[in-house]
């Protein structure tokens, strides 16, 4: 990036960033002013991207990673919940909801990280030391998926640690594999292996599966998987790849190791809100606390999508936020103009 100008990204999602104009010097103040900064090119991001642009709102959505698309590109079985549209994937799914997005006008930075944001003054600072003033700001970041922070649980990435069953199963074919977890994506995770491993053992903390019924049955009814409840996953272990993982059950004097070559690890999700901790109100779990304007309690900030939705984590509402938060702020602001 040159000094004293700046890259405006075009969103040509299909083959990335691409480099349209560089503005130098007077032009910048002008340009980093923006009627909406939107934090976050997931569905939710790119949705009120697409309304705003409708509105007429000059927009820019910041995204850190390489590509748009936020949690889709993780989605390696059918999406099926979303209504009018099947799709084998989140990646297809992702292509057939940006087909609109490359007719329309607003910039997308990718690779694009935030240093700092001052969100009263809605003030985004990024990494490559440039600023950036909203009038409105829309937080997108979505949510990661949560980590038990036991030994072996990054070093064994890409080594028998399993990333999706949905995608990754035929290589764990015949291999014996652990699953931690108790809600839907570890019962779905582990329905998938039992499906080529001679054995799958579930590992959950609590008494009970949190699984959806369906789910819990199925389980239940494999010969092939053992539930463990009311245990943990203390230790993954191996050399170069996963040979085993520590597990110990409630009650009992010492933990035990179980031979497996596989290991997934599915307790749920954490909301990307540590940018705005202390600036914004946050549920007990960091999730952004919204109306059902999607506003947070900072005045023209809003939040969208699964940041913002714990309950319901889906993409059909993350579109439906996006639009809502951008029909609110159009509103406002052309009152104002
Ligand atoms: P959930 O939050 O539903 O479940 C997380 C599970 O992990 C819970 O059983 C929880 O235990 C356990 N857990 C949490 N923290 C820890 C920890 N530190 N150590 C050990 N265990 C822990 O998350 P999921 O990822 O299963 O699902 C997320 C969302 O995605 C849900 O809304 C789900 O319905 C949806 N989903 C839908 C699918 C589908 O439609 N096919 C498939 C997969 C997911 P406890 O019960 O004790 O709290």
């Amino acid at each position: 990036m040159l000094p004293g100008s700046f890259e405006i990204r075009d969103n040509a999602l299909a083959g990335g960033s691409v480099l349209q104009t560089k503005i130098a010097g007077s032009e910048i103040a002008n340009r980093l002013m923006h009627d909406v900064i939107i934090i976050g090119a997931g569905p939710a991001g790119l949705s009120a991207a697409l309304w705003c642009d409708e509105l007429g709102l000059d927009t820019i959505v910041l995204e850190q990673n390489e590509q748009a698309g936020g949690q889709l590109h993780s989605i390696y079985g059918p999406v099926v919940n979303y209504p009018g549209v099947h799709a084998k994937d989140g990646s297809e799914f992702f292509e057939r909801f940006s087909e609109r997005t490359g007719e329309a006008e607003f910039d997308l930075w990718t690779n694009t990280e935030i240093e700092s944001i001052d969100v009263k003054a809605k003030r985004v600072r990024l990494r490559s030391g440039e600023e950036l003033q909203g009038i409105s700001i829309i937080i997108a970041t979505g949510v990661r998926r949560r980590q038990l922070g036991i030994p072996g649980e990054s070093e064994f990435v890409g080594h028998g640690l399993i990333e999706s069953a949905s995608r990754d199963r035929n290589e764990f074919a015949g291999k014996d594999v652990c699953v931690v977890g108790g809600g839907d994506a570890a019962a779905e995770n582990a329905l998938l292996l039992a499906e080529v491993c001679p054995t799958v053992t579930v590992v959950h903390r609590n008494k009970a599966l949190r699984a959806r019924p369906t789910f819990v049955q199925q389980l239940q009814s494999q010969h092939c998987i053992t539930i463990f409840l009311e245990a943990v996953v203390t230790r993954i272990m191996g050399n170069h790849e996963v040979e085993a993982v520590e597990i110990r059950r409630k009650d009992a004097l010492k933990p035990f190791q179980m031979a497996v070559q596989g290991v997934v690890i599915r307790i749920g999700v954490v909301p990307n809100t540590q940018l705005f901790r202390g600036q914004l109100e946050l549920d007990d779990e960091g999730y952004a606390v919204v109306n059902n304007r999607q506003e947070t309690n900072v005045v023209n900030v809003f939040a969208i999508g699964d940041v913002a939705n714990p309950l319901a984590p889906t993409i059909s509402g993350a579109a439906g936020a996006g639009a809502t938060a951008a029909k609110v702020i159009a509103s406002r602001l052309g009152g104002r103009r």
